[in-house]
């Protein structure tokens, strides 16, 4: 690339762009003219065409025009103006103002043509638009429509999408001094456009682009730079892992001693899952790089122990180990768990968490420092400055969802010692279809443990609407008379996590008022961690009947007893978080159930889900469903794909590319070793290029 390539001009090099502008677009990362044409459009405005509106459908966003029927003032909670349409296809649609002039609604007489972009939303009595953009137009002089679909982009407070646009068509100018670095024999296996055609495309749609298609991300532009980034992305992960077996790890074997003495503690034997996944551990750890594994397993397969057993191994070999999780209350369990199992070896495990106190805080630090500490629990307070470990030989990431890519490779930096490199075991309940997690955890080996310990029954599931509160209160009753114990689990998204907890301190009322003879704990995200830790032990040792709890419970929490769960208002949760809370009952080995209880009427998207959740117990399973549910288009949340950036791929969404991508990006290894770096640098960021991490 020559250095006089006008791409890599500064973008402050193009007519008109002071140091305002300049200023915006360096804090959306755009400093090379080249930079804008990866800047990619976020969506796109159809004003290629005027929907008929009764074809219109709520969450389009639209071209509509229609004749004022009539037009009014309302005092509702807030004073407004309503305005009803309808056109030729016998459609209507509401139109609704919060702010309006006189001047406004005079004009809105009836029998006047208006012309409004916006977007539809179901109202309560009929599909509207709040303040769409408008015009009052002669029915008969149509006005014009736009020739190609209008690219809205990614911006900042105070810079306008028309600069944008024309910074953008400066840069597409300059489009043939692009460099493409993909190979041509792959570009043409895999029937590729050119990376210009692509950009072209996706910056300047023609009109005859299929609106569809760009909408929902098919279009064959936007195929082909997905599969450059998820090659970019893998290329990244795979050079670091390479990376990473270069680098020292510490050589862990042990006679298994400990691993024995715990397995004979046990009341019952390990899975051939757990086994084979233990196998696996011990055999990484035996090698002279650092171990980096996945293991996947579903909620209740028995994680915790496969942890133990890793954990043994490196204090046999006389190093110390680091378990980190998301929440306290799983760091509070996980010290019950690992000190019942770990003190009669004679260890010694220590919790260090945000919210403990000051002296115990210390005391667990001193300990860690002077390496007394075998195992020490905790939250990221783990891997403050202030925490150094002795001789650390394994750090263990529980539920790792809750973790970004960037924290476990700056957590792998912290723990090292000296030149060598702690192994690090990563567990996630998360279902990850295979081809998926090679590609988003190409850094990582990966285990699966595909077997539920024996005796489990499937967690019967039922879908109620919240007016039968009454019957489900009095089967709680019933249940916990019989001696098993009950979740009832609060939910309110979107709204403050303050909410949420008071919430739940209400429910906690009305249950204790329809249930007398029952014991009611609660547990939310403001109580300290003290209040929360004294509940859920007295909850596990059965001591109260029924649990309150808001979504804090979701992740880890094991209290076999506990074989029924209720979930207030479940369709405001998606289907991963359902199924992780669902597992909280069924690990004993008793009948489970489960009650998702609903606000009326559902829709049929929360419905679809509900349905998917009674009848399946399978994660993978579930996860599949979610994918069918949501379809291609929607985006996904970060929690379910892992937490890679990307600009325009989608790891769910774009799964069926994966085996292609794996393929590609061994030919590119093998036979343009040379274009590796300059694709990552193309499509991440410093900030995420691991392997300068
Ligand atoms: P998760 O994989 O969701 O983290 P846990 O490790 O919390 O699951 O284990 C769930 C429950 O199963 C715990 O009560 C644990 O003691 C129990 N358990 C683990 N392994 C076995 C096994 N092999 N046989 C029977 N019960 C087991
Ligand atoms: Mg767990």
């Amino acid at each position: 690339m020559s250095s006089n390539n006008p791409l890599l001009a500064n973008i402050d090099t193009i007519k008109g762009v002071g140091p305002k502008i300049a200023l915006h677009l360096e804090k959306l990362g755009l400093e090379k003219i080249q930079d804008l044409l990866f800047h990619l459009p976020l969506r796109y405005q159809d004003r290629t065409r005027v929907y008929p509106l009764s074809s219109v459908r709520h969450g389009q966003e639209v071209l509509i025009e229609g004749q004022v029927d009539h037009c009014s003032i309302l005092f509702k909670q807030r004073r407004m103006m309503i305005c009803q349409l309808s056109d030729e296809s016998s459609g209507s649609i509401t139109l609704r103002f919060f702010h309006f002039s006189n001047a406004q609604k005079l004009s809105f007489s009836t029998g006047t043509w208006l012309r409004c972009f916006g977007e539809i939303h179901q109202g309560f009595n009929s599909l509207e638009i709040v303040h769409p953009e408008y015009k009052i137009i002669n029915k008969n002089t149509p006005l014009e429509l736009a020739d190609s679909l209008t690219p809205t982009y990614p911006s900042t407070k105070g810079l306008q999408q028309r600069t944008l646009r024309r910074l953008n068509s400066e840069a597409i100018k300059r489009i043939t001094y692009l460099d493409e670095i993909f190979p041509e024999s792959l570009r043409e296996q895999y029937k590729l456009m050119t990376l210009a055609e692509a950009l072209v495309a996706l910056h300047q749609p023609t009109p005859e682009s299929s609106v569809e298609q760009l909408l929902s991300t098919s279009h064959p532009a936007q195929q082909r730079l997905i599969f450059e980034e998820l090659i970019a992305h893998h290329l990244s992960l795979r050079k670091f892992r390479e990376y990473s077996r270069k680098v020292n790890g510490i050589t862990l074997s042990s006679n298994d001693t400990l691993n024995q003495k715990l397995l004979k503690s046990l009341p019952f034997e390990l899975t051939g899952a757990q086994q084979r996944v233990i196998n696996e551990l011990k055999h990484d750890m035996q090698q002279p790089w650092p171990m980096s594994r996945l293991v996947q397993g579903d909620v209740g397969s028995g994680k915790t122990l496969v942890a133990a057993a890793a954990a043994l191994t490196a204090i046999e070999a006389g190093y110390q180990v680091a378990l980190m999780v998301p929440t306290e209350i799983l760091a509070e369990q996980h010290l019950k768990s690992f000190m019942q199992w770990f003190k009669p070896l004679g260890l010694r495990v220590d919790l260090l968490s945000g919210r403990q106190k000051a002296a115990e805080r210390r005391n667990s630090i001193e300990n860690i420092t002077l390496g007394l500490t075998n195992l020490a629990i905790g939250t990221h307070a783990l891997f403050q400055d202030s925490v150094k470990f002795q001789k650390l030989g394994l750090l263990i990431i529980d539920e790792q969802h809750r973790f970004g890519v960037h924290q476990r490779l700056a957590l792998r930096e912290k723990g090292k010692q000296g030149d060598l490199y702690p192994h690090q075991l990563v567990m996630t309940a998360t279902p990850i279809p295979r081809t998926l997690a090679m590609t988003a955890y190409a850094d990582m080996d990966y285990s699966v443990i595909d077997e539920l310990p024996p005796g489990r029954t499937p967690v019967k599931t039922v879908v109620i609407p919240n007016i039968r509160r009454d019957d489900i209160v009095q089967r709680i009753n019933t249940v916990c008379q019989q001696g098993a114990q009950v979740y009832w689990v609060c939910t309110l998204i979107e709204e403050s996590d303050a909410l949420q907890c008071q919430n739940a301190e209400e429910t906690l009322v009305l249950l204790q008022e329809s249930l007398p003879e029952l014991n009611i704990g609660l547990v939310h995200g403001r109580m300290t961690a003290l209040e929360k830790e004294t509940t859920m032990q007295s909850f596990k040792a059965a001591e109260l009947h029924l649990l309150v709890a808001t979504t804090v419970i979701e992740v880890g929490v094991d209290v076999p007893n506990a074989s029924l769960m209720i979930i207030e208002n479940a369709e405001r949760l998606g289907l991963a978080q359902l199924h992780q809370l669902r597992g909280r009952v069924g690990r004993g080995t008793a009948a489970s159930s489960c009650v998702l209880m609903y606000q009326s009427p559902l829709s049929q998207i929360a419905r679809k889900r509900l349905d998917a959740l009674r009848s399946s117990n399978d994660g993978f399973e579930i996860a599949r469903i979610d994918l069918e549910i949501r379809g291609p288009g929607e985006v996904f949340g970060t929690r379910q794909t892992g937490e890679l950036q990307f600009r325009i791929a989608d790891l769910l969404r774009d799964q069926h590319l994966l085996p292609s991508i794996q393929a590609a990006a061994e030919v590119i290894i093998k036979q343009y070793p040379d274009r590796i770096q300059p694709l990552i640098e193309r499509w991440i960021k410093t900030a995420e290029n691991y392997v300068h991490a």
